[in-house]
């Protein structure tokens, strides 16, 4: 599976799975865009929160936020980009008085769930680069429907995630983390895999 990280070689310093990268070696948003936006002069409000977008004639103008510590700032521009995630865009975008056919619906999730295996032989579900393999041979199951199988995760912090039915059940579990595997199921039509 292709992975968004750089220098992040398997087995030398990404040997141990864990959510944050040691070596902050995940090219995320504050390592891409925002830092391409930084060296070409882009300011930043750090832990504020947009409040609504200002708009004039039709055209959006700026942004009125608050900082955390519950200063009122006002940015004036030309453009404005909303990124607050696919649920909180839309709600800041009404809280603005901006309508129209398409802010709040159409919303899609995509269901994920995970089932964990106990094998025979030692596995060490917590070493290696988690989510590096995928199959989607179950893709069409049904039409455009179907479901891709993914490795996960699966760490002594994790276990906590383990069904509880008594204690008894759960010292069973994790006496046998090491020989564990969680998969993890995305079901999805092959249109949003595409
Ligand atoms: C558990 C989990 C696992 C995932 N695994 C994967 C994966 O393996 N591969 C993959 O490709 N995708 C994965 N995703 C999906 C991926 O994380 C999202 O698709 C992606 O982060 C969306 O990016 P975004 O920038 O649109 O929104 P987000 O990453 O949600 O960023 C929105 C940001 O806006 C901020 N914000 C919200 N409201 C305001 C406001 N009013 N003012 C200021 N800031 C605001 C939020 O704090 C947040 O920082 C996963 C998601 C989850 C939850």
């Amino acid at each position: 599976m292709p992975r968004n990280v750089v220098g992040c070689e398997q087995g030398k310093i990404c040997g141990l799975l864990r959510i944050r990268l040691r070596n902050w070696s995940k090219q995320s948003a504050a390592k891409t865009w925002l830092a391409d936006a930084q060296d070409a002069g882009a300011r930043f409000y750090v832990e504020t929160r947009a409040e609504r977008v200002l708009v004039q004639a039709g055209s959006a103008v700026g942004v009125e936020a608050r900082t955390k510590g519950g200063q009122r700032a006002s940015v004036r521009c030309q453009n404005v980009v909303t990124a607050c995630g696919a649920i909180h865009t839309p709600a800041l975008l009404l809280r603005s008085g901006l309508r129209n056919e398409h802010i709040g619906r159409h919303l899609h999730l995509h269901p994920v769930s995970n089932v964990t295996g106990i094998f025979p032989e030692e596995i060490r579900p917590w070493e290696g680069t988690m989510q590096a393999v995928y199959s989607d041979q179950l893709r069409f199951l049904s039409g455009n429907y179907g479901v891709k199988f993914e490795t996960t995760r699966f760490s002594r912090q994790r276990s906590g995630g383990a069904p509880w039915r008594d204690a008894q059940h759960y010292r069973f579990l994790l006496e046998r983390l090491p020989r564990t595997v969680g998969s993890g199921h995305w079901c999805e039509t092959a249109k949003a895999a595409a």
